[in-house]
């Protein structure tokens, strides 16, 4: 199993997860336009996908669905809740999941948990090989036992690092901005993914990367010295979704 990022941020994130003659792109928060040039430069088309699979409505995670989902004849995954949300000439592309079962696309199995975060009803995962796990966590406001138990023991893990709380409170943004952002319903900071970083196993980690840096508020910098602390580890090891150019396929041993 493999995967790679497309980018990740509040202006759009893309992540993929290939296994087998299974390909699925993760979100797609950039134009259609925008995606098919970032998927060549991981040696992909839009052609080679097999599904895209939605976390929820909001716009750096659906901006091009819709466009590449016709365009490529795309099946969409999604909840209800997030379907929902999707324009109703998707009707005919959409799978819907519930949180609360695993799911399989292919070669590849699909292990979904619920996630507070203010969308209609969002979702993160666990892709697996049948062997093999690859965590998925981003846009959560809070971490809750579901979480932990869902992200224990991957060898993979794709975590959430929004903000610095103090860069958050002295930046620029306004205060109703700030409330969102850090809220139980908003996203993680550096500290709440240190702290599950500590408590879950990660004796099988072979991968962490840190997703979804605000580039206002965080600093890869913070997010490389809380991360290694929380697993030990050299500074060196800890991998950042860029924004702009994501990060290419990394393979699980
Ligand atoms: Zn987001
Ligand atoms: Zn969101």
């Amino acid at each position: 199993m493999r995967f790679a990022s497309l980018g990740s941020g509040s202006r759009g994130n893309g992540t993929l997860v290939s296994h087998g003659n299974t390909t699925l792109l993760v979100d797609c928060g950039f134009s259609a336009k925008e995606a098919e040039k970032r998927l060549e430069q991981v040696a992909l088309s839009a052609k080679d996908l097999t599904a895209i699979v939605v976390t929820h409505e909001h716009a750096d995670h659906i901006n091009g669905v819709r466009v590449l989902a016709r365009k490529y004849q795309l099946p969409i995954y999604a909840t209800a809740g997030t379907a929902g949300c999707l324009t109703a000439d998707l009707k005919d592309y959409i799978h819907e999941f519930s949180c609360h079962e695993q799911f399989e696309i292919d070669d590849i199995e699909i292990n979904p948990f619920p996630v507070p975060h203010d969308a209609r009803e969002p979702s993160q995962f666990v892709f697996s090989d049948g062997g093999a796990k690859v965590g998925l966590l981003t846009d959560v406001g809070m971490i809750t036992p579901i979480i932990e138990q869902a992200l224990s023991g991957c060898q993979a893990l794709l975590l959430e690092a929004n903000h610095d709380l103090t860069m958050l409170d002295n930046g620029e943004y306004p205060d109703h901005l700030k409330y969102r952002v850090g809220s139980k319903m908003g996203h993680l900071n550096n500290l709440q993914a240190g702290s599950l970083l500590k408590k879950i196993d990660t004796t099988e980690l072979q991968h962490i990367m840190a997703m979804h840096l605000s580039e206002k508020n965080n600093h890869p910098d913070i997010v490389k010295t809380v991360f290694s602390e929380a697993l030990e580890c050299e500074q060196d090891w800890i991998g950042i979704a860029d924004q702009n150019l994501g990060f290419t396929w990394r393979d699980i041993a």
